[in-house]
């Protein structure tokens, strides 16, 4: 095996932040995906992923030489109520190596046995979500989103029990870091303030190392990670992603996609569409997604005060100015994804209102969010009949006709050819998501034994917005029976 140069960085912090645990093997494991373009970047070749020490190391059976695998401690609000200690409980440091543009990246193997926070759970993950995380964070980063992503996913014929028997599955997944606004809420609640210091300081040489050293650094990092989340949600919402469970501890110091869950993309357009079953009061619903993460700035802001001020007035004082910076850096960015979907070159005033209305017309007529926007690059702006391609999925045809003339002068105020515009629009409205259906149809057909689907889906999903020869089934709605498939916290 040749693998890519260990150097530890995290591992270094030590104690209170994380224990070294070993793995728990599973048994006949099997090798069902790699990610080739992420084993690229990382630095592996093809001997090495195709050998059996590889396979044990991604199934947690053998260790990275020269480094002990080990497992965070961190907490969170879950659905708003402070959780006080949560932390990896099934998920396990493997490395942190070098990549092959010189990065450091770390892998965590998820599902690879129990740790101390496991808490009453098994410390196991079930090939059915194992096969979601793979698909839905490599399709995030084929998207352009900022996300963890996956290396690979093994199998274990070892019994799982969830609501039905099921089997086990480790995910490799892999980040600049895990960190979590979890980890910094741990050590303010508990009263271990002395630790947020040594762990923002990490965070920052490591992942923002322009701000490193400074006097005013931890500031000048929270407005970084107050923008950097909000331009992850305005990704989110402007490709119909939700998340399902934005936990505090579910969210990324570093604003990244991270813990697929009950997560969806939108079929039908509903702004208030609630993907994660057991969110029964829609907490998570699509279109909350911006309000929330705001919220959980608050709590990470909340655990930072120590790093503020020694004074309590003041800290809050610094904090609250930070917090209130989300609103405008999220209405920027929201509004440039928008724009950018709508085939608009520059953000102007006004645009606001033509962009809310006919997201309203597709909200009430349930139209198919990815579909609707690949229509509208079709639309020609120097016309003057309706716009029949849209228009079969609208069922407010008054509404819609009454503002196809406006969206079409809005195009032409800028003069660009319906080509380069609609060129543009499908460069950033893609064509295939991780529909639920499509997922499930993988998940059933590899819990039979065969990856057959699980492939051709990774490979459709490896390029989102460039249209693929006899991949149709992959673009379309999800059939009627379908269309409300249910997804839960289980896992
Ligand atoms: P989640 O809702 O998946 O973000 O998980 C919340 C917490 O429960 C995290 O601290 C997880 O590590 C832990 N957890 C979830 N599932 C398991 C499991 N099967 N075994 C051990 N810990 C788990
Ligand atoms: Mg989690």
């Amino acid at each position: 095996m040749n693998l890519p140069p260990l150097t530890p960085r995290y591992a270094l912090l030590g104690k209170p932040y994380h224990l070294p645990i070993p793995t728990t093997p599973l048994p006949n494991v099997e090798l069902l995906q790699v990610s080739s373009s992420l084993a690229d970047e990382l630095g592996f070749d093809d001997a090495t992923l195709n050998s059996a020490e590889f396979r044990d190391m991604m199934a947690g059976n053998r260790p990275w030489p020269g480094y002990d695998t080990r497992a965070s401690v961190y907490s969170g609000h879950q659905f708003g109520v402070y959780v006080p200690q949560l932390g990896d409980g099934r998920a396990l440091m493997l490395a942190e190596i070098i990549d092959t543009h010189g990065r450091r990246m770390e892998l965590q193997l998820k599902g690879a046995g129990l740790t101390p926070y496991s808490r009453h759970a098994d410390g196991r993950a079930v090939l059915r979500s194992s096969i979601r995380e793979y698909l839905g964070s490599e399709a995030m980063h084929a998207l352009g989103i900022p996300t963890t992503r996956a290396l690979s996913l093994v199998t274990s014929p070892q019994p799982v029990y969830r609501e039905r028997v099921e089997t086990a599955a480790v995910v490799c997944r892999v980040a600049p870091s895990f960190v979590r606004f979890g980890h910094f809420e741990f050590f303010y609640h508990t009263g271990q303030h002395e630790a947020l210091a040594p762990l923002a300081d990490h965070v920052i040489d490591e992942h923002f190392p322009h701000l490193a050293g400074r006097p005013d650094r931890y500031v000048l990092w929270l407005i970084e990670v107050v923008e950097r989340t909000a331009q992850l949600i305005a990704h989110w919402q402007a490709v119909g992603f939700c998340h399902g469970v934005m936990n505090t501890d579910n969210m990324s110091v570093l604003g990244l996609t991270l813990d697929y869950g009950p997560f969806g993309f939108l079929d039908a357009f509903d702004f208030g569409h609630i993907c994660n079953h057991s969110d029964e009061q829609g907490r998570y619903a699509y279109g909350t997604q911006p309000e929330i993460a705001q919220w959980n700035l608050s709590r990470l802001l909340q655990a930072c005060f120590p790093l503020l001020s020694d004074n309590d007035d003041e800290a809050l004082d610094i904090a609250r100015n930070i917090y209130e910076k989300y609103a405008p850096a999220y209405g920027m960015a929201a509004r440039r994804r928008w724009s950018d979907k709508f085939g608009f070159r520059e953000v102007r005033d006004g645009d606001d209102a033509l962009i809310n209305e006919m997201l309203s017309i597709m909200h009430r007529s349930k139209s198919d969010f990815t579909r609707t926007f690949r229509k509208l690059a079709q639309i020609e702006s120097r016309s003057d009949q309706p716009a029949f391609g849209v228009r079969e999925d609208i069922m407010d045809i008054a509404a819609f006709d009454a503002w196809v003339p406006k969206y079409r002068a809005r195009l032409l105020s800028e003069g660009a050819a319906d080509e380069a515009r609609s060129a543009g629009m499908n460069a950033v409205n893609p064509i295939y998501v991780l529909r639920n259906h499509l997922a499930q149809a993988a998940i059933e057909q590899a819990e039979r034994g065969s990856t057959e689907e699980l492939d051709r889906l990774a490979r459709v999903l490896a390029t989102p917005y460039t249209q693929q020869a006899g991949m149709e089934a992959y673009a379309a709605e999800p059939p009627a029976h379908l269309r409300h498939l249910e997804v839960s916290c289980s896992s």
